[in-house]
């Protein structure tokens, strides 16, 4: 049952893509993809590293418990969360995204915080939420949502929602604009404590190689401003 080497939890998508490369710099490379593999438990081409494919709000869980030993976390999944027996040495800086409140296209929404109304907010950040309008001193409902926060200010659901954008193409899509600006959201690299402590001669290398690759990435990106 025990693993003897390291275990890293990923999410499919936009994490374990942006992931490649910083394993790639740290010498480890997947033997499958999850896309094309319905594996959860994919091997690589070292004999003593692991990935586990899990639900991008389920990788702490699985790091905290020391289920895996590393996992890579959206800011926004570590803050509901909330971190505990975690160590998290690393900003990646990928998958990044900014968290705000969105409102239907025509809603008042400086108009209603000044007139100090209850504002309904649906979303699946309820935590980052709470503190945002506690912070303003705004008197809201939660409404708890899984997914496809968009729906709710369309349907009555809610009166503003807050929500992870990027671009800001499914907001337009769907009529909505946004109106606040709470945090710049990137993943995180977290361990377990525990682990990093009795692997640390294999949990070490590998955050040194990220580290690494994340100065250079951020060097690139320097230049390639200074350039323009
Ligand atoms: P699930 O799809 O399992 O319900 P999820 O939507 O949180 O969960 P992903 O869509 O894979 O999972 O997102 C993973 C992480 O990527 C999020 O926790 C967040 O940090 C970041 N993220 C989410 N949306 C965007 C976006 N539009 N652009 C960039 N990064 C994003
Ligand atoms: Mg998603």
């Amino acid at each position: 049952m025990t693993y003897p080497g390291i275990t890293l939890a990923l999410s499919k998508g936009r994490i374990f893509d942006e992931t490649v490369p910083l394993l790639a710099a740290a010498g480890i490379s997947p033997a499958e993809s999850p896309e094309s593999s319905r594996k959860l438990i994919i091997g690589t081409n070292r004999a003593d590293v692991r990935l586990i494919i899990v639900r991008a709000s389920d990788v702490p869980t699985y790091v905290q418990y020391g289920a895996a030993d590393l996992g890579i976390a959206g800011k926004d999944v570590l803050n509901e969360h909330g971190g505990a027996g975690l160590y998290q040495p690393l900003d990646l800086q990928i998958a990044r995204c900014r968290m705000m409140v969105a409102v239907r296209e025509g809603y008042d929404y400086a108009g209603q915080v000044k007139q100090g109304a209850r504002i309904r907010v649906a979303t699946k950040y309820v935590n980052a939420a709470r503190e945002h309008f506690a912070g303003k001193g705004v008197h809201i409902d939660l409404i708890k949502l899984y997914g496809s926060m968009e729906l709710a200010p369309l349907v009555g659901l809610s009166d503003v929602i807050v929500d992870l954008v990027s671009t800001g193409g499914t907001l337009k899509a769907n009529g909505l604009v946004a109106v606040e600006h709470i945090s710049d959201i990137s993943s995180r690299l977290v361990v377990n404590q525990a682990a990093l402590k009795l692997k640390c001669d294999l949990i070490q290398p590998v955050i040194n190689a990220f580290s690494t690759a994340v100065e250079r990435e951020a060097g690139y990106q320097d230049q390639g401003q200074a350039a323009r």
